[in-house]
């Protein structure tokens, strides 16, 4: 079976693992976890960055850190994977669901506007809610696959409501906005990463938050070292322990090393399934929005044509050809721990989410794969176009 997406290990990852056993610094003490943490800053066009146990702790304490928690809401698309969510939870803070947009798939900005100029007050700390009682505090737009939203029109948006930016960027390391901005410097204030096995790059398990702001940098640290204060077990605030290993930190910063040509490889990917979809009138690549340089975590294509039940027949097809398929991630407002959240109206998600295929895109899949992948698609587009 040709798998969706699995970690390429071949650089200097099994060294660097060696090193940690060898010196024995296999916890949370090591030199991986300052060169990883420099490197994700770096990437991210920040002083410093925070690397975590997760992408979802990442979330988690980048809200928590910017103070946001019991009683405030956080405005998230429904098109999402779970954690987006989760994380928000997990801060004590409840979701506001929110459509994304037809073009981009990231986040309706438009309809965020008008459900908060219908349904809020201005508030010292954000907006408030009128029916909750809750304030708003942030807006968590997700760069799904790895796609650039329109920051501008986002700042613009938190700025007229006194609101924060976290951006779940937890698939889209290599991302760029605009003619090469780093992520960090798009005026959010903060950047989320996960670096779980079926990322872009991985660290085995993890997560990183880069931000502008230092001192938010140096409270999340805190909290995610059991909030010890000086050498003995002084402790200033409930904490976590949230850090990231220096065996994962030595397996991500090996990742890093190739990461421009992880994305080279996740381009031609992308290139690949997107002539395979210009081929039928049904099929469209996934968007890519021209705010930047998408990251293109996933690639693959999705329906726009009509029959019913395509998508199973689809899914079984291509496991029949050995390569493995499966549903899209269901929207958050079908799942059952928020069901009962604060939703707009989902349109679009509601219309996509069944019909997107993503495609196998590990970095190193081979021309052959591709190839398979493409007669599979292939077979089946070609008997469905003959038959309607
Ligand atoms: C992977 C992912 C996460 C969670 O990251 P973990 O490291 O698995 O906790 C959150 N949001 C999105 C969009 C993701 O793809």
């Amino acid at each position: 079976m040709i798998p969706l997406a699995v970690p390429n290990l071949n650089g200097n990852e099994a060294d660097y693992l060696q090193e940690c056993i060898t010196s024995t610094f296999v916890s949370t003490v090591g030199p991986f976890v300052g060169k990883f943490e420099d490197a994700i800053a770096a990437l991210s066009g920040t002083q410093t960055a925070a690397v975590l146990c997760s992408g979802t702790t990442a979330i988690h304490l980048a809200l928590e850190g910017l103070g946001i928690g019991e009683g405030d809401l956080v405005m998230v698309p429904a098109l999402t994977f779970i954690a987006s969510a989760n994380a928000i939870r997990h801060a004590r803070a409840d979701v506001w669901l929110v459509d994304v947009s037809r073009d981009d798939w990231i986040f309706d900005a438009a309809a965020a506007r008008a459900a908060i100029e219908a349904q809020t007050d201005p508030h010292p700390e954000g907006r408030l809610h009128r029916e909750s009682g809750k304030i708003l505090r942030a807006l968590m737009p997700v760069m799904i696959m790895g796609a650039v939203p329109d920051f501008p029109e986002l700042v613009a948006l938190a700025r007229d409501f006194n609101l924060k930016i976290v951006v779940d960027a937890a698939a889209a390391i290599g991302t760029m906005a605009g003619t090469d901005t780093p992520l960090g410097q798009t005026g959010v204030d903060a950047v989320c990463y996960s670096f779980n096995g079926n990322k872009t790059i991985t660290s085995g398990g993890g997560g990183a938050v880069a931000a502008a702001d230092n001192a938010l940098i140096a409270r999340i640290k805190h909290l995610s070292s059991t909030g010890r204060v000086g050498p003995n077990y002084d402790h200033d605030v409930v904490a976590y322990n949230f850090r990231m290993t220096n065996i994962q930190a030595a397996v991500g910063f090996a990742q890093l090393e190739r990461l421009d040509s992880f994305l080279q490889s996740k381009q031609r990917i992308r290139d690949a399934y997107a002539a395979l979809a210009d081929g039928y009138d049904v099929l469209s690549p996934f968007p890519e929005p021209q705010n930047g340089r998408n990251g293109h975590w996933f690639s693959g294509f999705w329906y726009t044509g009509t029959a019913d039940g395509i998508e199973i027949a689809f899914q079984n097809h291509m496991k029949e050809a050995g390569v493995d398929l499966r549903p899209f991630w269901k929207p958050l407002h079908l799942q059952k721990p928020y069901a009962d959240a604060l939703c707009e109206p989902m349109p679009v998600t509601d219309d996509v989410w069944r019909r997107v295929f993503p495609l196998p895109c590990s970095t190193h899949l081979t021309e052959a794969e591709l190839e398979t992948v493409k007669t599979a698609a292939q077979a089946f587009w070609n008997r469905h176009k003959e038959a309607s």
